[in-house]
């Protein structure tokens, strides 16, 4: 069932992403003598319709946490509750169930560290029994028809996925120490497998383990990622509202050229533009570049951390309400557990930190590849013959930076100490 109004937000990436999943999935019940029913209505009506047809006795569905999903299931339910249905709803997106895993007090930490101790000692619901189904045939939209220009992101299905995840097994011990260099394949690029459910969060932890740093590392990540979805099942408001009410006093710039800049990948910051531009062409972005480019949106040009979040729930092919949601809340100061405000990054350090060599700004900034390492991260501060030499007209091959980042953090920090008092 393809939710008109979810396909629509979809951005290019994660629509061509889930259709090659679907097709991968149809070629599998091909080969048990059945298809996909592929219907593009809202769910509602698209099993009442069903029902019509199929002599179904249950209905099993994984629960999802956003506002949307729970309008779309109460729906469903609602629209079931003359039906003779058994209705079982699972959990399957997460490791553990929002509302396990909880403080003494009985409430969701907001600090993360507790809460990741609590979820590692909270044990795993029994696997539910697999049980016998039949495949069957029915009428739907083929999937052909549905619109899949270009390549997807990642080979589709749940066999390629079981390929990726036993590829990163090899490298997970070395997470530590690759996890925040954007320029080499440092992590398990899994995020969209575990956004469409093509390996459960479960699996993953399980088939990982916690058997070395670089694993216990990895599967930390997996916490955070529940953290995020058990947040979001108790404020569903997480994309769209500050967690922390004063936070919401903060008067952020209207700035559409520079917004445009940002979006578009030419700010004269060329780790931002690198990122921006990663994220344009395939869909995925390496996390401290999230971070980075995050953080510059928010705290260099100070515009509201919703135009990101939004941007990037469109485009990312793993976006999610609550992953991305929750990083927003985290990279603009306003969620739970949040570094303090006056944390500011600087992305040229950042660059210098995180690329030394410069090696994922060449690739994705190629009007820079011709400079050395140590020069790359701030083309501005280089005089005209350094930049001659590189072939770099500042202004025309490659923009001048849109904003001091010594004067907007100051400009930063009093927008923030005027909305918190
Ligand atoms: C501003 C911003 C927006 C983000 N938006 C999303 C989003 O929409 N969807 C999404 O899945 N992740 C999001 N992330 C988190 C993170 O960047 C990605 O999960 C990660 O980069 C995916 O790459 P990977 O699978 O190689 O990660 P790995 O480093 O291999 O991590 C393994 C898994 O752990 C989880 N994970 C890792 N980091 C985080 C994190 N910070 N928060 C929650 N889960 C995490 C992911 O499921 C990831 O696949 C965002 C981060 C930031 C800073």
């Amino acid at each position: 069932m393809l939710e008109p109004e979810l396909l629509t937000a979809a951005g290019p990436h994660r629509r061509r992403q889930l259709l090659s999943h679907l097709e991968a999935l149809d070629g599998s019940l091909n080969a048990l003598g059945g298809g996909l029913t592929v219907r593009s209505q809202p769910a509602a009506a698209t099993i009442a319709d069903l029902l019509a047809h199929v002599d179904a006795s249950a209905l099993y569905y994984n629960a999802d946490y956003s506002a949307f999903a729970r309008r779309r299931d109460g729906a469903v339910v609602k629209r079931l509750e003359s039906e003779p249905l058994d209705v079982n709803v699972f959990h399957g997106n997460v490791v553990h169930e929002p509302g396990t895993v909880l403080t003494k007090a009985g409430s969701l930490s907001q600090v993360f560290s507790p809460f990741h101790r609590r979820w590692q000692d909270t044990p795993m619901a029994p696997w539910p029994d697999p049980g016998e189904a039949r495949v069957l045939v029915a009428s739907g939209v083929v999937l052909a028809d549905l619109d899949t220009d270009g390549e997807p992101y990642q080979p589709g299905g749940e066999a390629a996925a079981w390929d990726r995840l036993n590829e990163w097994l090899e490298h997970v011990d070395g997470y530590p120490d690759t996890r925040d260099i954007p320029g080499i394949e440092g992590t398990s690029r899994l995020s969209a497998d575990l956004r469409f459910g093509t390996l459960g969060a479960r699996t993953v932890a399980d088939v990982v383990g916690t058997h070395s740093p670089g694993r216990a590392a990895f599967v930390r990540q997996l916490a955070w990622r529940d953290w995020w979805a058990h947040t979001l099942a108790e404020r569903p408001d997480l994309p769209s509202r500050a967690l922390r009410p004063d936070y919401e006093r903060i008067r952020w710039r209207t700035a559409p050229d520079e917004l445009e800049a940002w979006k578009a990948g030419r700010t004269g910051y060329p780790l931002v533009d690198a990122g921006m531009r990663q994220l344009a062409q395939t869909g995925w972005m390496h996390n401290r570049v999230r971070m980075v480019t995050a953080s510059f949106l928010v705290k260099d040009l100070l515009i509201d951390w919703r135009e990101g979040e939004r941007h990037f729930r469109r485009l990312l092919v793993d976006g999610d309400p609550a992953q991305n949601g929750g990083n927003w809340q985290w990279a603009a100061g306003t969620g739970p557990d949040a570094a303090p405000y006056f944390r500011i990054f600087n992305p040229t350090s950042q660059s210098e930190k995180f690329d030394p060599d410069g090696t994922y700004i060449r690739r994705w900034v190629p009007e820079l590849a011709a400079l050395d390492d140590k020069a790359i991260h701030a083309p501005s501060r280089l005089g005209p013959l350094e930049l001659a030499a590189a072939g770099i007209i500042l202004g025309d091959t490659y923009p001048e930076p849109i904003v001091d980042h010594k004067v907007a953090r100051e400009r930063t920090l009093a927008a923030y100490k005027r909305a918190l008092g």
